[in-house]
C-alpha cells in the first residue's frame, strides 16, 4: 500500500499528481515551454496581489535551495541581513547568511514564542545598516505561526526589505500582501501546494530582482539569470525536473479547483481540530499555547508520567502505513504531526486508532 503521510512535507499527493509525472517532456519543446509558463503563472496566483509586482522564479531543488538563492541574489556584500530566529528554519536563514560571508544580526525567541513585531522595530531604530529583514512564516521546527502581517508593516514602515520564508504555509496560510510590502516570498513544490518535492520558488518584487543583476556569487542559484531564462526564451536555464513541473502544475489546478488558498486552509483546519481533539482524549498534551499554534503541523508531549519511546510509536503508526515525524525541538522530547496533504478526516481517525493501539500495546491501556 502507498503509505499515507502525516508530515509537513513531502506529504501524501493526490493520485492526479502522481498520474501527472507518468510521461516524458522535451525540456526545450514549446509543450514544456508553455507547461513552464502556466507554472510561473499559477505559483504568482496563489498569493493575491502577487501578480501586480512580483516575479515567480522556480529553481530546481529542495526549499533551501530557494532560501539560499534569495539570499545570494538579494544580500549584498553592501547589505545586512536581520534574521528573526525562533526555530530551526530561521537558524538556517541566519546561517545561509552567513556562510556566504553576508553581514548578518539575528533576533533570538524561544521555540515556544512568537517573534515580536515591537522588538524588530526597536533593532531597526537601534542598527541603520539593516537593510533586510528575514522571517518564517510558519516555524516548521514547531507549527508556531509568527505575525508575518505585522512585521511587515514594521518592516515597510522602516523602509528596510521583507524576505518570508513562507516555505511550510505557502498555499493555505493568507500571506496579507495587500498593501504591505514584501519583497520575497520563498516556498516549494511538496508542502501546502501538495505536489512532488523537486522544486523551490520565489516571488520576488521585480525592481528588486533587475537590481540584483551579477549580485549572485553563485552561478546555478542565481534568481535574476534564472528569471532572465524565463523571461528570454521560456526555459529552464539548466535541466528541468520535467516530470516535477509536471505534477506541481496538476497539484496547482487541484488548488485553484479547490477553491484556492482559503478553502485549503480550512481543510487542514479541520484535519487540525481532529487531530487536536483525538491527541487530547489520548492523554498527548500539545506543546504550543494554541494560539499560535497554525493547522500545519502540531506539536505534541509525550503523556505526562508515561514512559515515551519515538522510534517504537514511530515503527508501530509505520506499520499500519502512516508516517510521522519526530520532535526538531533542542531543549524537549516532542513529536509531530503534520495536518496537511491529500488526506481526509477519515485518515486522522486511523492514525488516532493507531496511536490508540500503540497505547495499548505498551501500557496495556489507552487513555480512552
Ligand atoms: C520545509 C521548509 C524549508 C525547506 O526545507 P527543505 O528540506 O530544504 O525543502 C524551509 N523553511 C521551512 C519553514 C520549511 O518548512
Amino acid at each position: 500500500v502507498t503509505p499515507r503521510l502525516f508530515t509537513p512535507g513531502p506529504l501524501t499527493t493526490d493520485r492526479r499528481v502522481r498520474e501527472a509525472m507518468q510521461r516524458d517532456w522535451g525540456s526545450r519543446d514549446a509543450d514544456f515551454i508553455a507547461l513552464t509558463a502556466e507554472l510561473r503563472t499559477r505559483l504568482l496566483g496563489v498569493v493575491p496581489g502577487a501578480a501586480e509586482r512580483h516575479v515567480a522564479v522556480p529553481i530546481q531543488g529542495a526549499g533551501s535551495y530557494a532560501l539560499e538563492a534569495a539570499v545570494a541574489t538579494l544580500v549584498g556584500p553592501e547589505h545586512r541581513l536581520l534574521v528573526l530566529v525562533n526555530g530551526a528554519y530561521g537558524r538556517r536563514m541566519d546561517e545561509i547568511a552567513r556562510r556566504m560571508g553576508r553581514s548578518v544580526a539575528a533576533i533570538d525567541w524561544r521555540e515556544d514564542e512568537a517573534v515580536d513585531p515591537a522588538r524588530v522595530a526597536s533593532a531597526l531604530a537601534d542598527d541603520a545598516a539593516i537593510t533586510h529583514v528575514a522571517i518564517v512564516q510558519c516555524e516548521t521546527t514547531t507549527g508556531l505561526l509568527n505575525p508575518v502581517d505585522k512585521v511587515a508593516h514594521v518592516v515597510a514602515e522602516a523602509g528596510r526589505v521583507l524576505i518570508v520564508d513562507a516555505m511550510s504555509g505557502f498555499g493555505a496560510l493568507p500571506l496579507g500582501l495587500g498593501d504591505r510590502r514584501i519583497g520575497a516570498i520563498l516556498a516549494s513544490s511538496n508542502k501546502c501546494l501538495e505536489g512532488p518535492p523537486g522544486i523551490a520558488f520565489a516571488l520576488v518584487e521585480r525592481d528588486l530582482l533587475a537590481a540584483a543583476k551579477g549580485r549572485s556569487p553563485s552561478l546555478a542559484l542565481d534568481l535574476h539569470d534564472q528569471a532572465r531564462g524565463f523571461e528570454t526564451n521560456g526555459q529552464w536555464r539548466f535541466t528541468p525536473p520535467m516530470q516535477v513541473v509536471a505534477g506541481l502544475v496538476e497539484a496547482l489546478r487541484l488548488h485553484e479547483a479547490e477553491g484556492g488558498s482559503e478553502a485549503r486552509l480550512a481543510r487542514y483546519e479541520g484535519f487540525y481540530e481532529v487531530l487536536r481533539l483525538g491527541m487530547q482524549r489520548l492523554g498527548y498534551p500539545l506543546y504550543l499555547d494554541p494560539s499560535l499554534q497554525a493547522p500545519i503541523i502540531a506539536t505534541f508531549r509525550p503523556r505526562p508520567g508515561r514512559p515515551f519511546d519515538f522510534a517504537r510509536l514511530h515503527a508501530h503508526l509505520a506499520q499500519d502505513g502512516l508516517l510521522i515525524y519526530p520532535g526538531k525541538l533542542t531543549t524537549e522530547v516532542t513529536f509531530r504531526i503534520g495536518c496537511i496533504g491529500a488526506l481526509t478526516d477519515s485518515d486522522f481517525d486511523d492514525l488516532l486508532e493507531s496511536v490508540a493501539s500503540y497505547d495499548v500495546r505498551t501500557h496495556g491501556v489507552a487513555e480512552l
